[in-house]
């Protein structure tokens, strides 16, 4: 599932080189070598600027209650601003053993209506320091495995939402789906609640990777799915695959892109495989079982995935995301309103995030903070009153800086210099005279184009988004010169 691997956004793994897809608008001028070095650079996926594994423990310097306090003074035209949702909803009935998400592995479904109870309390604290003015335009429901929430449970999660907050007509409400998992009274509940937006985990439909990945999914149960949620009026779907996972090659991921494609989804996520057993030792299974794919095979599967999908009409987004040209976040991209936030890229700019469940991670315009990840330490809290923070950070003005400078490149792929300079008060080609010489390997072979007026991501570049990004990033600045002296 998506949070799976967001999960990993920010943490320590992402040292680990990840391969991403060479592109197949080379031109002439750039070399598949230096794609290939760049691409296996350490650089955060930049859910956030600063990563969420930059966050320390020194809550006090949150000073949380001012955050949120201020957060609701922040009145984009006047109106109160706007909230995006994310529960955590953490449960799943077995183990895939490739996963990377903050799951509890259980089949026991009391175990859900006690998290019901859990979330219900942190609701209420959150909900007393909120402004109750503040529409919710956002609101996700990730995990874990949502539906293993029996379809009662769901209704009463919908109840308790609505309860406390008012919901913005045209909210966007989104749902983690696992096929195997998915009751037509699920449906039902999910609609109830209001959502029309569902991204399945489906990441490979090849019986040899299912088998060896613990995760047996036939693709009737995936049609099964996309059709149950298109009658009930689900107007957008994503699918997650996942390539570098052990068994596959290109031959079989190329049959899973097909099998895909012939559901027809409204967008694709297809992620590399993030291998991390010292953070996630249930991984060790596949390499000791089966073995991984080499980095080679990894690069080919990811340039088949681009190659493939861009093919048959989808538009690159970027970061391994992909969507039909006539959805919103392909139109956010070509109109410039593209977002980025803790759940990826998004269509709705401007909205606090507030995440509630074990794990969830938060962001008001000043501070990031992140949940307790023990499910028994967030209930002590919660027993104790305390909103379940475990850890955090509250941005300088330099962060911000760098915060519009990295998300300008993630989600729009090109900073223009004079209206930086009036957002943020400075001249950026002064300020950051060191950040953009460091892009002089990147423009001599082709990634970035650079002149007075501003900087652009090229075609062929658009595979290192995160690594063109990461210039700015001065916790990469060893990184960022390594680069620049190899060109
Ligand atoms: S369904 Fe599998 S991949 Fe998804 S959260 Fe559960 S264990 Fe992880």
């Amino acid at each position: 599932m998506v949070s799976s691997l967001l999960s990993f956004d920010s943490s320590p793994a992402l040292s680990r080189p990840l391969t991403l897809a060479p592109t197949s608008a080379l031109t002439p001028a750039v070399s598949a070598e230096a794609l290939v070095r760049h691409a296996r650079s350490p650089a955060p996926r930049y859910t956030s600027y600063p990563p969420a594994n930059r966050f320390t423990t020194a809550l006090a310097d949150l000073d949380l209650n001012r955050a949120i306090a201020e957060d609701n003074l922040v009145r984009p035209g006047s109106a109160p601003a706007p909230l995006s949702l994310y529960l955590h909803l953490p449960f799943c009935a077995q183990r895939c053993w490739y996963c990377g998400c903050h799951t509890i592995i259980t089949r026991r479904t009391a175990a859900a209506e006690t998290y019901l109870d859990d979330l219900a309390r942190e609701l209420t604290l959150l909900h007393r320091q909120l402004d109750p003015a503040r529409p919710v335009t956002q609101l996700h429901l990730g995990g874990g495995t949502p539906t293993f929430f029996p379809p009662e449970q769901l209704l009463r999660l919908a109840e308790l939402l609505h309860r406390h907050f008012h919901f913005a007509p045209d909210a966007e409400i989104s749902v983690e789906i696992d096929p195997r998992h998915l009751k037509p009274g699920h449906v039902d509940a999910l609609r109830a609640l209001g959502a029309r937006r569902a991204s399945l985990g489906i990441q490979d439909t090849d019986l040899a990777v299912q088998t060896a990945i613990h995760r047996v999914q036939p693709q009737s149960l995936n049609r099964d799915a996309v059709d149950a949620l298109r009658a009930a009026g689900f107007y957008s779907l994503n699918v997650d695959l996942i390539h570098g996972l052990p068994r596959q090659t290109t031959a079989t991921f190329a049959r899973t892109l097909e099998d895909v494609l012939a559901l027809h989804p409204d967008r694709f996520s297809v992620f590399a495989y993030a291998h991390v057993p010292w953070i996630k030792p249930a991984q060790r299974i596949l390499e000791n079982q089966h073995g991984l794919p080499s980095a080679d095979e990894r690069l080919d599967m990811a340039r088949l995935a681009r190659e493939r999908l861009t093919a048959a009409g989808l538009v690159d987004i970027g970061l391994d995301h992909f969507a039909r040209p006539a959805d919103e976040l392909a139109r956010a991209l070509s109109d410039g309103t593209l977002h980025r936030n803790f759940q990826g890229y998004t269509t709705r700019g401007g909205a606090s995030l507030y995440g509630l469940g074990i794990s969830s991670i938060s962001a008001t315009p000043d501070v990031y903070y992140q949940n307790i990840k023990d499910l028994p330490a967030y209930r002590a809290a919660l027993d104790a009153g305390q909103l379940p923070v475990d850890r955090g950070h509250r941005l300088t003005d330099e962060d911000k800086r760098r915060r519009r400078l990295i998300m300008d490149i993630m989600c729009r792929r090109r900073l223009d210099f004079a209206a930086l300079d009036t957002a943020l008060g400075l001249n950026v080609r002064e300020t950051y005279a060191t950040e953009i010489a460091s892009y002089a390997d990147l423009v001599s072979e082709g990634f970035v184009e650079l002149d007075d007026a501003s900087l652009r991501v090229t075609e062929a570049g658009l595979p290192l988004l995160r690594v063109i990004a990461s210039r700015f990033d001065p916790a990469l600045a060893g990184t960022a010169s390594r680069h620049s002296a190899a060109a």
